[in-house]
């Protein structure tokens, strides 16, 4: 099968090509093609010579997912289920915010963290995405914002899948996006989302990038976490907070704990309290998730008034909380959902 040249980094199209005896400069220029000139068609590439042309197209090729669904939501939210060349369909969003056009990336077809309010995990992991799919997800997103003239400016590796469990591959696909000689999507508008896999924090890290890491907390305590997020039974919370030391010590940037607000669950004030206590000592941040229903799961969205007091007592506690934006509420919002509703539809569109 033909290597989808998406995947590689600028550094590995210049390694592959170097191999093959070309300078340094061929992989630089097909790079550019790409990502600056937009070209996903080899014989486009008109200053690569001919004879490289015929390698290019022998051994790579440049395929992107098609576009299976596509709903647009009133707020301007374009949620795409989008297939892969084995079939495999994929949910990627898009949001829009004041300060630009956010992508939410799914990093793995299905997901193996079993999260009990969690849509996404309905559907076990099939396998992970490769680093030219998730490039795929933004490159199809760009395309229909190329209509508007816009682009994506942000990412969030929020979508499908637990990033951390396919690290190497999302590594991989930031350093593309971020590259200033590709999409040049800036480290400060990137962000990688964990349920808390602690050795992925800490290589994190190291990584000596300044993207931004989201962890998805949803409890102040390892009793009422084990019930929500079967990871807290491999990472109790003593160790996840040894990692977002790490990452504050090694990284030098602040985590974002990302707390879901379940209705008489962990939204009472004792539990604002616990939380508090927990993250004391750090300089993160709390951002309260309204639930999405998931037709599934027996979970309710708290009241406004809950998490209106939830949000007092964490301010008031010193805590720098903010509450999540919705998106694209007229359409099957949560991450995760299209994909089941296809799916239990027996894969009838
Ligand atoms: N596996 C990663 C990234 C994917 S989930 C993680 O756990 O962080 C992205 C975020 O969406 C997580 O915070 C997750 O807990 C949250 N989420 C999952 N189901 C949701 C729902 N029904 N409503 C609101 N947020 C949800």
């Amino acid at each position: 099968m033909k290597e989808n040249l998406l995947g590689l980094t600028s550094q590995q199209m210049i390694d592959a090509f170097v191999a093959k005896g070309e300078t340094k400069y061929r992989g630089k220029q097909v790079f550019s093609w790409i990502y600056q000139k937009h070209v996903l068609d080899f014989d486009a590439m008109s200053d690569v010579s001919k004879s490289f042309r015929a390698i290019l197209k022998e051994e790579y090729c440049l395929d992107l997912p098609k576009i299976f669904k596509r709903q647009d939501a009133s707020d301007g939210t374009i949620k795409l289920l989008l297939e892969m060349s084995d079939g495999a369909k994929v949910e990627t969003v898009l949001m829009r915010y004041n300060y630009g056009n956010a992508i939410c990336v799914s990093s793995q077809v299905g997901c193996n963290m079993s999260c009990a309010f969690c849509a996404s995990g309905l559907l076990r992991k099939e396998r992970n995405l490769t680093s030219a799919e998730m490039i795929g997800e933004l490159l199809v997103m760009n395309s229909i914002l190329a209509e508007e003239m816009e682009n994506v400016s942000h990412i969030v590796v929020m979508g499908t899948g637990e990033p951390f469990d396919n690290y190497d591959n999302v590594m991989n696909f930031i350093r593309i996006a971020n590259d200033q000689n590709g999409l040049s999507i800036g480290a400060r508008h990137i962000t990688v989302s964990t349920c808390g896999l602690v050795d992925g924090i800490r290589k994190y890290a190291d990584e000596g990038i300044q993207i931004n890491l989201a962890i998805s907390l949803h409890a102040p305590n390892d009793e009422l976490r084990k019930k929500l997020m079967p990871i807290a039974k491999a990472y109790p919370l003593d160790q996840l907070m040894d990692a977002v030391h790490y990452y504050e010590e090694h990284a030098g940037r602040r985590v974002t704990f990302e707390y879901i607000m379940l209705s008489g669950v962990n939204d009472t004030i004792e539990c604002a309290d616990q939380l508090a206590a927990l993250i004391r000592g750090t300089c993160a941040y709390v951002n309260l998730i309204p639930f999405n229903p998931v037709k599934e799961k027996d979970f309710a969205r708290s009241s406004n008034n809950a998490t209106r007091a939830f949000w007092d007592r964490l301010m008031k506690l010193g805590v720098n909380t903010t509450i999540r934006k919705e998106f694209g509420t007229d359409i099957d919002a949560a991450c995760g959902q299209l994909r089941v509703k296809y799916q239990n539809q027996g894969g009838q569109k």
